[in-house]
């Protein structure tokens, strides 16, 4: 007797599979047509598990209606809100791929998790980090910031691992420093109040202020544990200058990570964005995403560590029941989960690895290059324009405001206003953030599918949409 989990009839699955395929290509190629549209009125009712089946529709006409159309707007060229990339023609091949050997990345012997080693160690050398060095796929830079300070908090207390965190310990941003840091920091038991946020100038932690602050915790007593650099900070792409901090690291005898989430591809772009990332080699530790900047689909992210031991160390932990053999399935020694938080994994390596293999490391350099060349233009026009930017393009975010003459409040108002009523339309999606006081309009600049023709078409949509608010 054949299962009910398997199709019933695999000639008519296969057809409507088929079908679907094709229908989820041409929404791909044509992803200019299908910017992002709110979720329909009744979205509860259509998803409600159970509903449909008995009405006998096919699975893959209620994805045309229900599914295809809702997206979260991120494949779409004139999309630049938060900092999101856009997926590539390669991720349909990988998740189709995956579906069919369902990989569990824990460990033992089998391709996915070679695949997985040769992504990682080709970021590693792209981050310069030397041979030997560690790293595990993970869900996004916000688990890999937790993989990686609990390496550093390894290094500050052995025995961290039996007794628990010891009080005293500090860490140490630049007041912009993602929300990530912190979460990881209080689930590390550690506790925000010991985030020292340094204050920072023209996007950079200001390196006297933090060796000070640094002296200053330990003649009290404390345990200074980690720095925290950052390469592209999510809100005006701001770079931490990675070799000052790695001179006050060593100095200081203090682990040194860097939040790379997007600005660590700045290693593969061409100058001069480039150096904006130089001295990201000597950290002890990296995080990273694949779905940002190098545009797979989500999730897809990196921790990457400079030495292995301390890696394992932090991590390894394997019953009886796990345990690996020389032969057979349960060789293939390392395995992951002995590198971080999962036991069970799925199969992340994949998605970068057909994206590289299908398009180049080259077509990846460029698309990097061109994003900044485009926020940098965009830059040009929103001042041709007679708007204002509220920070320098320092690589590929652009924030700026409509109407600079107006008083702070409305301007916040004005672009606020605008940003809504572009996502609404369809025209093009930027993002709100604050800068002095002012709520600015926010481009993001992570998308493979931009031309110049959409950024000058949609900063002529935000004057439009300026006019008829003003
Ligand atoms: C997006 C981002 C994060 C969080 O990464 P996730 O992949 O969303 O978990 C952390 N830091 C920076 C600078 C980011 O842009």
């Amino acid at each position: 007797m054949t299962s009910n989990l398997d199709p019933k009839d695999w000639a008519a699955f296969r057809s409507q599979a088929h079908n679907l395929l094709d229908r989820c290509i041409t929404q791909i190629a044509e992803a200019q047509q299908h910017p992002w549209q709110s979720p329909p009125e009744d979205a509860a009712e259509r998803y409600a598990i159970g509903r449909h089946q008995s009405e006998g529709n096919e699975l893959s006409a209620r994805i045309d209606e229900d599914v295809l159309p809702y997206h979260g707007g991120n494949t779409h060229p004139r999309f630049w809100g938060w900092v999101q990339g856009t997926g590539l023609a390669s991720d349909l091949i990988a998740g189709m791929v995956g579906a069919t050997i369902n990989t569990n990345g824990g460990g033992r012997n089998h391709g996915a998790n070679e695949m997985e080693r040769a992504v990682i160690d080709w970021t590693r050398v792209k981050m310069g980090f030397p041979e030997g060095a560690s790293g595990i796929m993970v869900a996004g830079t916000s688990q890999a910031t937790v993989i990686a300070l609990q390496c550093a908090r390894l290094r500050a207390q052995g025995t961290v691992r039996s007794e628990g965190t010891q009080a005293g310990f500090t860490c140490y941003a630049a007041d912009g420093v993602h929300n990530a840091t912190r979460k990881a920091i209080e689930l590390l038991g550690i506790g925000h109040n010991a985030l020292r946020l340094i204050p920072s100038s023209d996007g950079q932690m200001g390196a006297s202020a933090l060796r000070e602050q640094i002296r200053k915790d330990r003649a009290n007593g404390l345990c200074p544990m980690a720095i925290v650099g950052t390469a592209g900070s999510v809100d005006l792409g701001g770079f931490d200058d990675l070799n000052a901090l790695a001179d006050i690291a060593s100095e200081e005898n203090v682990w040194l990570h860097v939040d790379g989430a997007f600005g660590a591809w700045t290693r593969i772009a061409d100058a001069p964005w480039r150096s904006l990332s130089d001295g990201i080699e000597r950290a002890d530790s990296i995080a990273l995403d694949f779905h940002k900047w190098m545009y797979v689909n989500y999730d897809c992210g990196l921790a990457l560590i400079r030495d292995e031991a301390e890696h394992r160390a932090a991590f390894a932990a394997r019953p009886a029941y796990l345990q690996g053999a020389d032969q057979g399935l349960a060789g293939g020694d390392p395995w992951f989960c002995d590198y971080g938080i999962d036991l069970s994994r799925g199969n992340r390596a994949l998605k970068v690895w057909c994206a590289l293999e299908m398009f180049g490391e080259e077509a990846f350099s460029e698309a990097i290059t061109r994003n900044c060349e485009l926020a940098r233009l965009m830059g040009q026009e929103v001042i041709s324009r007679g708007m204002a930017l509220l920070s320098p393009v320092t690589s590929n975010i652009c924030v700026f405001s409509a109407d600079p003459d107006q008083t702070p409040e409305a301007q916040s108002a004005l672009n606020s206003k605008i940003a809504l009523d572009l996502q609404l339309s369809g025209e093009a999606v930027f993002s709100t953030t604050d800068v002095n006081g002012i709520t600015c309009l926010r481009a993001a600049i992570v998308n493979h599918r931009s031309t110049k023709e959409d950024v000058i078409a949609a900063l002529d949509a935000v004057v439009q949409a300026k006019g008829s608010t003003g």
